[in-house]
């Protein structure tokens, strides 16, 4: 299905860091028993969970924003020893097909902006690389924004030396001057905005695209498994306040499903990662586009 769509006038296209490997999903999902996921075989594969990390890249008024940036170059040793490619995928992206053959052309420039949706491991993996110990930005162009709600949570003492992809990734871009900390709804262009969607972590946020009468929403981690969106009350384990998450992906589903949202899910296979919210005989129903 789609890996990039239009909406209005702006361009949001999907990009795949890494696969992991895949995961029984009643330990994704702690609260659901295996006689849960019956009915819902369509979301596994091979009666697994199978995440995709996957990232998306939105150009609007002259922008290029890319949406979180995955899980790193690893390679991983939690993850099976896997690598994330997305700088050499983002490069078939963002580089037109003329200067495709220059090898000193690179994603590193055509970024403007990065917003993360939060900061969890799988969504911050490319902020920087290190050389000699010393970090610098793998888009040095670029802005970085960073929720407030989740920097305030995740640099607090106590929880900074559980989150080492924070301590690594995220914090020295404070030090280099290139992030910065944003909250509520904020505006990155007139057709891109962010909105506060708490409960995963507390400063999640979804990105939201409005367009020419048209509208779409990256969800980031409100969503991990299409399941979810007939099983709105179905948490992820790693959800940090599971009340706020239900309740976030309740207002997102309701959202999309009344005002005809186009969605795009990065957790989601590349099968079916863009789609809509249909209700059909009661239910909610993901439908890919
Ligand atoms: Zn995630």
């Amino acid at each position: 299905m789609a890996d990039s769509i239009k909406v209005g006038n702006v361009e949001i296209t999907a990009v795949l860091d890494m696969i992991p490997p895949p995961r029984d999903p009643t330990v994704m999902f702690p609260e659901t028993s295996a006689s849960d996921w019956e009915s819902h075989g369509d979301a596994l594969e091979n009666g697994q969970l199978q995440l995709y990390y996957g990232v998306w890249v939105i150009r609007s008024q002259g922008q290029t924003i890319l949406v979180d940036t995955g899980m790193g170059p690893g390679p991983h040793e939690h993850l099976g020893g896997a690598e994330g490619k997305l700088f050499d995928r983002l490069r078939d992206v963002l580089i037109p097909a003329d200067r495709l053959n220059n090898t000193n052309v690179g994603p590193s420039d055509e970024v403007n902006i990065v917003v993360h949706t939060h900061l969890h491991g799988d969504h911050v993996g490319w902020n920087l690389r290190y050389s000699g110990g010393m970090p610098a930005p793998y888009f040095r162009r670029a802005r970085y924004l960073v929720p407030k709600a989740d920097w305030d949570h995740f640099t607090a003492e106590g929880t900074i030396d559980s989150a080492p992809q924070v301590s690594r990734q995220v914090m020295p871009l404070r030090r280099l001057r290139k992030m910065d900390l944003i909250e509520g709804e904020y505006n990155i262009t007139d057709e891109v905005s962010t909105m506060p969607t708490p409960g995963h972590t507390p400063g999640h946020q979804a990105i939201l695209i409005s367009s020419q009468g048209e509208k779409a929403m990256i969800v980031g981690d409100v969503l991990h498994n299409k399941a979810q969106v007939q099983e709105s009350d179905w948490c992820a384990g790693v959800d940090i306040d599971k009340g706020l998450s239900r309740q976030s992906r309740e207002k997102v589903l309701d959202m999309a499903e009344k005002e005809s949202y186009v969605i795009a899910a990065g957790h989601f296979s590349p099968a079916d990662h863009i789609g809509k919210v249909v209700r059909l005989e009661g239910r909610r129903y993901w439908q890919a586009v």
